[in-house]
């Protein structure tokens, strides 16, 4: 049967605005395949558009330039790019909105997207709406990758759900939402919520997502769709199982936040990020200097799209690991080869030692049954490992879980399990896993 709301949304999709959403889409799909020389080109004309605009309207970059002795002009190749200055999330919050947005864009163009206060600072990005035209043809692209066509119903995941932005689509039944609170609150419920949509797709953080598909794994239910988009939240194999055992779908993620949206992508070779390097500059430092393939580093953006509030060379407090080697789906963009989780998941201890808290994720995770949401708090040189338990979990899992924690970090930490009955998320309803008072600063930065 044909489905005409699906049918008038396409149409609507490909003709609005002169057809502009539609060719930025087909040129997001096309720029995947375009020689890397060409990319690059394009990549620098944007960055020196950028870098000059936000000298001239932005007062944060005029002083910053000015203090650091250095114009626009002095950028002469992609590589004198370390001529700037690093730029810090919380000097820019520090410096006041209308000092860091550009004078010569209106306000009444601005939208505004909140990071997720993760990393304790939290901060309301401005962007501008051709920016998020850009961002919206990037995000169908993605997952044009599991076989998106226009006007496919996709279920949104999270806390904030902007639906006046989202008029026609609410219209024509394409998007629905699911807050990730109520997903906490009311798994069942949600569940429900799911099939009546029957959509095509699930957006989603890797987290909610979880709960739902392990309890269609114990109360034995299935759903199928097209594919499932992690966006910017850590996965590992073991919950991606469990989200394939219950959806058998596709299952791809995205580097993702609010800095920046749809970064960099899994293609359907699911190994690594391709990053599209005509929407963004992404440095990778280690101790002050480009980091070697396969060596990880702090991670840096450049966002090149939006001109409302530039970010350039933002410390975007994540690390990552590049690499040369080319993936075998024939897209041009470099590969990031994993996002090795934020710079707050690497502590150092009283003796020196840096240490990753990410094997935590491989402890806890497979856990799904007995732990409803777990955080970690590193202080003083102490772990507090906390635990909001199932209704399943009984003293011989949790004697386990802490011997698991043990073998891996009690030679290096002193740790402490926790059982608590909540454990707050951030407010777009990403979880926090990490919470720690001394981060190390892998780029080398002051
Ligand atoms: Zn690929």
């Amino acid at each position: 049967m044909i489905d005409f709301k699906k049918k008038i949304f396409y149409i609507n999709y490909k003709y609005k605005n002169k057809g502009k959403n539609w060719k930025l889409f087909q040129e997001q799909i096309e720029n995947q395949y375009r020689p890397i020389k060409e990319l690059r080109k394009i990549q620098f004309q944007r960055f020196k558009e950028i870098l000059k605009h936000a000298y001239k309207n932005v007062n944060f970059y005029k002083k910053l330039y000015d203090s650091a002795n250095v114009k626009p002009e002095d950028i002469q190749k992609l590589s004198d790019i370390n001529k700037l200055p690093v730029v810090k999330k919380l000097e820019l919050k520090q410096s006041g909105i209308d000092n860091i947005t550009a004078g010569n864009i209106s306000k009444g163009r601005w939208a505004e997207n909140h990071t997720s206060g993760s990393t304790n600072i939290p901060f309301t990005v401005i962007s501008d709406k051709n920016y998020d035209d850009q961002e919206h043809a990037a995000w169908l692209r993605e997952l044009s990758i599991m076989n998106y066509s226009p006007g496919d119903k996709i279920l949104r995941i999270r806390n904030h759900y902007d639906k006046r932005g989202n008029f026609l689509t609410t219209i024509f039944n394409r998007e629905s939402h699911l807050s990730c609170d109520d997903i906490e609150k009311n798994v069942s419920k949600a569940y429900e919520k799911m099939v009546k949509f029957n959509p095509d797709f699930i957006e989603t953080f890797s987290t909610s997502i979880i709960k739902i598909a392990s309890f269609m794994i114990n109360n034995d239910l299935k759903f199928k769709l097209k594919g499932i988009q992690i966006m910017g939240s850590p996965m590992d194999e073991n919950q991606k199982k469990v989200i394939k055992k219950a959806f058998d779908t596709t299952v791809l993620k995205d580097y993702s936040s609010a800095e920046g949206m749809r970064i960099g992508y899994q293609c359907e070779k699911a190994k690594g990020y391709h990053i599209d390097i005509t929407r963004f500059i992404i440095e990778i430092i280690r101790n002050k200097k480009p980091a070697k393939e396969d060596e990880k580093g702090e991670i840096l953006i450049t966002n090149l799209e939006n001109w409302a509030m530039p970010l350039i060379r933002y410390r975007i407090k994540d690390c990552g690991i590049f690499t040369n080697k080319k993936c075998g789906c024939g897209r041009s963009f470099p590969i990031i080869k994993d996002i090795k989780g934020r710079l707050i998941e690497h502590i150092k201890t009283t003796d020196g030692k840096v240490l990753w808290l990410g094997m935590f994720n491989s402890i806890m995770n497979p856990e799904v049954k007995f732990i409803n949401k777990f955080q970690i708090q590193y202080k003083d040189d102490k772990m507090i490992v906390l635990i909001k338990p199932t209704e399943f979990m009984n003293e011989k899992k949790l004697k386990e879980i802490n011997n698991k924690i043990d073998d891996i970090y009690g030679d290096d930490l002193n740790f402490e399990v926790k059982i608590v009955d909540n454990i707050k998320s951030a407010e777009s309803g990403k979880e926090i896993l990490y919470k720690n008072e001394n981060p190390t600063n892998l780029g080398g930065f002051d």
